[in-house]
């Protein structure tokens, strides 16, 4: 309790109203203990609660906190006089009332006390009666002096108000006269137009207004107006400003015909008309001009939405059919921008994609709109373009802008984007239809492992549904061990000899058939099912090897390619590890297939996961190189021994001479990293000529043989190794 006392103190705020007041206590200064305590048992039972001092200085020192309403002081104290005391009360201006009780017969001390402000004077031995009566009367004086008090600052408050809210209204507020002059206007008017009130005094009020406002600003200060409908008028005008970039801010002017009140005459004259008051909302203005943004904007990248692309794309369209014009609509996906979600964070992820939005800007022309979709999706508007070619070019410039890496948090972070493609007439001809195919092309790139494009074709109509029922079927496929594990082999250009085979999941649905890895897999790392299936595999490809081994057809190693989200799993190592010893698989029969964009994810625990895999002698393999992340320094910082050269590289190969000199240059760096180098997707005799007069070492790709169940690739081995016996002989 005493402690709720000592932290609210009953002082009047500043509007004069009191706190609820906390009871009363009194103070008793008094060296006469057994005075003092006889005193206190008096109030005690008159329901006062007091503390006692024995000198003064103690009583001040418990005055200081200001809980007590009442001092009872002896005027001949050890250490000073009860005068003194009182002195020292008044000089720390304590709002305490005082009474004096003393034994002094002399009039003099009491006169002084009540000089110095003591309220009474009770002699001792003080008759009780006469004692409380004295301490109750001071209590309310003093209650009656604090209530003149707040009552004296509620009524200075009040006038100060009534100043404040003129003088520093958030209105502008004025008065002009007949003729439409200004003849008061308060100080607000320099902080919100930067004028002078000095200066505009006695100018015509119409020199404030913006000239496109001004007819409508004198049609409505009109006399005739205001005396004839009605005596009050509101209006929105545009005044002139000196502070703002846009030379005028926006208001709302309530215009009333004068009925000053009489004492305000000293300040206004007969001549006065209007009186004005005018709000600013220029604020609520940009708001509603905000919120207009806003519906058609993306609050992020500040890139118009989908609404208003779908809008373009409407007129676009008008324009198109009209001038029978041909145009693109363009679904653009970052590449693994989840992976830069996940390692950085939402917000840093946010900031990219809005130096993603603002790069992909600089490469579009005139007509051309981008469009945030959603997340990591862009919608991109190509108004009349001529061919194919074209559209690809944009893809290309885009991704070239992107090429350039952007730092977050201090480390370089590589982004490309995928374009799935929807032409107008070919594939669709109103805009939800357009947007909706090349969403569907995006999908289908993404499923079929291509990085790039992908233009629409009407066969990839899969829907939504269809995904939800693979999610769900892909959840008993490994139950009811629907999955098979085929391989490919990979030989040497040297000797033809075979180096290894890569194990690459299928999936026997039962409705739907055998189905390609690009068709379940993203649907298993939604479904967060990646690592049980590469659990699958690995233990799958183990049981194999060890067949192999035991027959003695074994390739010098097995391929397994890891998803980074499996990589991922905290105990991945050790399960991986645990998995190939429980086959009895040596691990210098393993090697790894990883892509590249595992880098951007934090390459120490990356790296620490690979010198550990590395350490039991399992190879490490980059897959799909040059096609994600083009800094090469994880080369040489991380132990790989394999890189496998993206089959879309060496698919160029017949097609386009400059993309000899990618794959000259991939070769050039493998060999001087002194890494292993696969080709995959080797198809032509072509291709496999350059390749092998390149010094590419392995190739991998249907020339060779497609990928085949266990038991054909077994045949296929047994036959390679007839050609080379019938060789020899
Ligand atoms: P990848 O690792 O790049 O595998 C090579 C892909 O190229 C395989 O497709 C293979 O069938 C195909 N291919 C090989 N030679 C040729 C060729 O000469 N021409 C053409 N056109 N294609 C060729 P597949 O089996 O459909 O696998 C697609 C992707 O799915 C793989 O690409 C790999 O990223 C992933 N994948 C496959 N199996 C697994 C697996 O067990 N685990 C994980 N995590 N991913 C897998
Ligand atoms: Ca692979
Ligand atoms: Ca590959």
């Amino acid at each position: 309790m005493i402690d709720w006392l000592g932290k609210k103190k009953t002082t009047d705020n500043e509007e004069g109203e009191s706190r609820p007041a906390a009871p009363e206590r009194l103070l008793l200064v008094e060296d006469d203990v057994s005075f003092a305590n006889s005193l206190r048992q008096l109030l005690a039972g008159a329901g006062y609660v007091s503390d006692l001092a024995h000198t003064g200085a103690a009583g001040l020192e418990v005055l200081a906190d200001g809980r007590h309403g009442l001092l009872i002081v002896d005027l001949s104290l050890p250490d000073m006089s009860g005068h003194d005391l009182i002195r020292a009360v008044r000089e720390r201006e304590l709002d305490v009332a005082v009474i004096v009780v003393s034994g002094d017969r002399e009039i003099d001390a009491a006169i002084l006390a009540l000089r110095l402000g003591a309220l009474d004077f009770v002699r001792k031995p003080a008759e009780p009666a006469i004692l409380l009566h004295a301490v109750a009367r001071a209590l309310a004086q003093r209650r009656l002096e604090r209530e003149h008090d707040r009552f004296q600052t509620r009524i200075a408050h009040s006038e100060r108000l009534h100043r404040f809210l003129v003088d520093r209204s958030p209105d502008i507020i004025f008065i002009l006269n007949r003729s439409g002059r200004i003849s008061y206007i308060n100080e607000r008017l320099r902080d919100l137009l930067g004028f002078d009130e000095k200066a505009v005094l006695t100018r015509h009020f119409s020199q404030l207004v913006h000239e496109h406002d001004r007819e409508r600003a004198r049609y409505a200060f009109s006399a005739r107006k205001l005396t004839e409908t009605a005596r009050h008028n509101s209006i929105e005008l545009r005044l002139l400003s000196q502070t703002d970039a846009t030379g005028f801010r926006h208001f709302e002017i309530d215009l009333a015909a004068v009925g000053l009140p009489e004492e305000e005459s000293a300040t206004t004259s007969r001549d006065d008309y209007f009186y004005g008051v005018a709000r600013d909302i220029s604020a609520r203005r940009e708001v509603e001009e905000l919120a207009a943004f806003q519906a058609n904007h993306d609050a992020m990248t500040g890139l118009p939405n989908r609404n208003l692309f779908r809008d373009h794309l409407g007129l676009a369209l008008i324009q198109a059919r009209r001038n029978g014009e041909r145009l693109a609509v363009l679904f653009l996906n970052l590449d693994r921008f989840k992976n830069v979600n996940d390692l950085f964070g939402h917000a840093r992820a946010d900031e990219l994609l809005r130096q993603v939005g603002e790069r992909i800007q600089r490469c579009l022309r005139g007509g051309d709109t981008l469009a945030r979709f959603v997340g990591d999706e862009f919608l991109l508007l190509n108004t009349a373009i001529q061919s194919e070619q074209e559209v690809l070019a944009i893809v290309q410039r885009i991704n070239r802008e992107l090429a350039v890496p952007f730092k977050v948090t201090g480390r370089n972070v590589h982004l490309s984007v995928s374009a799935g493609i929807a032409l107008f007439p070919e594939h669709g001809d109103d805009a939800d239809a357009l947007i909706r195919h090349a969403n569907i092309a995006l999908y289908h790139g993404r499923l079929s492992g291509s990085h790039g494009h992908t233009f629409f074709m009407p066969e990839m109509g899969a829907t939504k549904d269809q995904r939800l029922h693979l999610q769900s079927d892909l959840q008993h496929a490994l139950e009811r061990d629907e999955f098979e594990l085929y391989y490919q082999p990979q030989v040497g250009l040297a000797d033809g000899r075979i180096k290894g085979v890569e194990a690459l999941i299928r999936w026997n649905h039962p409705s739907r058939g055998l189905l390609p890895p690009g068709e379940f897999l993203p649907i298993a790392e939604e479904a967060d099912l990646i690592g049980d299936l590469g659990e699958w595999v690995t233990r799958q490809a183990c049981a194999t090897l060890k067949r192999w081994n035991s027959l003695g057809i074994a390739p010098p190693r097995v391929a397994i390619n890891i998803s980074p989200q499996h990589l991922d799993e905290p105990d991945f190592v050790d399960r991986f590890i645990a998995l190939l010893t429980e086959h009895q698989v040596s691990p210098r029969q393993i090697e790894i297939e990883l892509t590249e964009n595992l880098f951007i994810r934090d390459p120490n625990a990356v790296a620490q996961k690979l010198e550990t895999l590395a350490a039991h002698g399992i190879a490490i393999a980059i897959d799909d190189f040059g096609t994600q992340y083009s800094s090469l320094s994880y080369l040489q910082r991380f132990p790989i021994h394999t890189l496998k050269i993206d089959k879309s590289f060496v698919w160029e190969i017949d097609r386009e001479y400059r993309q000899h000199a990618i794959v000259k240059a991939i070769i050039s760096i493998a060999h001087g990293l002194g890494l292993n180098l696969i080709a995959e997707g080797v198809e032509t005799d072509e291709q496999l000529r350059f390749l092998a007069n390149h010094g590419c070492d392995e190739i991998q790709g249907y020339i060779v043989s497609k990928p085949l169940p266990a038991s054909a690739l077994e045949a296929w081995m047994n036959g390679e190794r007839e050609k080379r016996g019938a060789a020899l002989a």
